[in-house]
């Protein structure tokens, strides 16, 4: 039997979810990167020590539960964790600015010989991953019992494009696409090991994101022949509940993300048809989180107008009302409360 039960209505409506059984009520929360700058001045676990302080890390994630009323939370705040574990170089980022990786090691092509595309050893002791799964074990403690806890990493493709460089690895999926394959390979080995590792530390799932997937960056036939079945491997490797994240217009993929075998799906604002996207998620039993425009409505208006957003997302069927993507730094604590109220009023 399940740790949640008796434990937290939050979580049972989450595992709920998850497992196609439904909800009485949508959760509100975040799958995706939330690193709110008022957060950080009221916790005072700011960056760039919560993104390398597993103490700092789980007191930043905590607030999104504990001050912005979240249900669902999400760590760590950026998504160059396993990339950086990996050999890419990184710009740490300040408080306003997200890590980002600037340094690519198979940046020409002598450098992705097949010698050098292997996972290192020792991967879940390199980079921040200690940090990340130290933070896991702390937010399990702490808020654990409470809310579900998801750690997030970036999925196999947006990992295979750090170690390329995006142009590179656009280029090579047209160019050379054996080489691309295995890099995917090799990424997704990395993905499965570092994923199963934060849910034996406590995560209730893992989120990937996976920007580079998205149709706006590379096209359906390349995702269908190259992406999908290296993600259906991810998820019939991962160890628990996974979710994934594609930015941009996804709707020519959504049939194919239905197909991959992860337990939700979560899209942005920029998707074409919300409600076609609902159906046929509804019809594979597979809930869909999202999509409340990060950087528009929440990242500059008002409470009303994020009140609307969030009850169109609601009369469309949302499972789990979340931001569409990775929040603005300067996103306001309002509207976050906001999100909260709309879904309250919704249901009530
Ligand atoms: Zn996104």
């Amino acid at each position: 039997m399940r740790d949640y039960i008796s434990k937290s209505i939050f979580k049972k409506r989450f595992y709920d979810i998850l497992e196609g059984k439904g909800t009485d009520i949508p959760p509100v929360g975040t799958v995706t990167t939330s690193p709110v700058m008022e957060l950080m001045e009221i916790t005072g676990a700011k960056r760039p020590e919560a993104d390398r302080d597993p103490v700092k890390m789980a007191q930043l994630a905590a607030s999104l539960h504990n001050t912005a009323g979240f249900e669902i939370i999400r760590f760590p705040f950026d998504v160059t964790v396993l990339g950086e574990a990996m050999g890419c170089e990184i710009d740490p980022g300040t408080e306003a600015r997200t890590p980002a990786v600037i340094g690519h090691p198979f940046k020409e092509v002598f450098q992705a010989d097949p010698e050098n595309i292997k996972v290192p050893e020792d991967l879940l002791k390199k980079g921040r991953i200690p940090v990340v799964l130290e933070a896991t074990r702390i937010l399990k403690k702490e808020v654990g019992q409470k809310v579900p806890i998801i750690a997030g990493l970036e999925g196999p493709v947006d990992l295979a494009s750090y170690m390329c460089g995006i142009k590179t690895f656009l280029k090579w999926t047209i160019k050379k696409p054996e080489l691309v394959k295995t890099i995917i390979n090799m990424c997704v080995d990395a993905c499965i090991l570092y994923a199963n590792e934060c849910l034996r530390s406590g995560a209730d799932a893992v989120v990937i994101a996976d920007a580079a997937a998205s149709p706006d960056m590379i096209g359906p036939d390349i995702f269908r022949k190259y992406i999908k079945p290296e993600l259906m491997r991810f998820t019939e490797n991962v160890d628990g509940h996974s979710i994934i994240h594609i930015c941009g217009t996804t709707d020519s993929i959504i049939p194919d993300m239905l197909e991959c075998g992860f337990s939700a799906i979560s899209i942005e604002e920029n998707v074409k048809d919300l409600k076609t996207i609902i159906s046929l998620a509804h019809k594979k039993n597979t809930p869909v989180i999202g999509n409340v425009s990060t950087s528009d409505t929440l990242f500059s208006k008002k409470e009303d107008d994020v009140i609307k957003e969030c009850i169109d997302c609601l009369e469309s069927d949302i499972d789990i009302l979340a931001p569409g993507c990775g929040l603005a730094p300067e996103t306001p604590l309002e509207n976050l409360l906001a999100m909260v109220k709309a879904r309250d009023d919704f249901t009530t």
